[in-house]
């Protein structure tokens, strides 16, 4: 676990989170979509940026990249499959980044669905998932099919169970009220709704999650139990034959339902 290293969230636009992982004196930033508060955080904690981590092209995650980089001289590490500006360091599956200055060594996962090349960045204890995983919910699927996104999503939640779940958004509530619709009796759920609820009433973050509230909770990450597949089931007129096929039909609803 690592235990020297504080995770903070910068909020940009109206719902994106720019997770910055840092210690005393360095600082990493993961999607920066804008420059200026990434420019203001550092400033104020007097840190020296190492590096840029993406997770995926959207402008939304990329946008800071150029006025960043001219401003810091440091890498910028972003998925081999996709375009992103001012990337140095493209990497793929298996590749790990050594990030010295923090001591951090970081695994890189390709999760394609959201875009083809969307990749995450893991350590135990936390990973950065980009708009794959969100909380009680998933990304929308630009690029990927639903068996690519089914399979990163069941990948994301085969990892240890504490493992902490930096997501680039906070779609937490909305997420909530669509999985109450799927599973309106889930306790653990009800009790996530409460605990969130408050969270953003207090303009507190509803991240980091852990690996194991969204098995528990997440909708996305429960399509193999039976009552999802009566569920969607009910809802399609297609036949449901399998976990992907009632991923497919909870991601169709959920586009509608939000
Ligand atoms: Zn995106």
């Amino acid at each position: 676990m690592i235990t020297h290293l504080h995770i903070h969230p910068i909020s940009a636009f109206k719902d994106n989170y720019i997770w910055v992982i840092h210690n005393q004196s360095h600082a990493v930033v993961v999607d920066p979509g804008e420059a200026e508060v990434v420019i203001a955080f550092l400033e104020q904690h007097g840190l020296t940026l190492c590096a840029i981590l993406i997770t995926h092209h959207h402008a939304d995650h990329v946008g800071g990249n150029e006025a960043l980089t001219q401003r810091y001289k440091v890498p910028v590490y972003g998925p081999a499959a996709e375009i992103i500006p001012c990337m140095s360091q493209a990497v793929r599956e298996g590749n790990t980044i050594e990030l010295k200055e923090l001591a951090l060594t970081l695994q890189v996962f390709e999760i394609p669905g959201h875009t083809a090349g969307h990749i995450a960045y893991y350590t135990e204890g936390m990973v950065f998932c980009g708009d794959t995983l969100f909380g009680c919910g998933c990304g929308r699927l630009f690029e990927g099919t639903a068996a690519q996104m089914y399979t990163s999503l069941s990948r994301l939640g085969r990892l240890p169970p504490t493992t902490r779940v930096y997501c680039a958004h906070e779609y937490t509530l909305s997420n909530i009220a669509f999985a109450l619709h799927v599973e309106p009796d889930n306790a653990d759920l009800l009790a996530r709704a409460a605990t969130d609820r408050d969270h953003i009433a207090y303009q507190q973050p509803t991240l980091p999650s852990s690996i194991a509230l969204e098995l528990a909770t997440n909708p996305f990450l429960r399509c193999h139990l039976p009552h999802f597949h009566r569920y969607a089931q009910q809802m399609s007129d297609q036949a449901v034959d399998s976990d992907v096929d009632v991923f497919s039909i909870l991601r169709t609803l959920k586009n509608k339902f939000a």
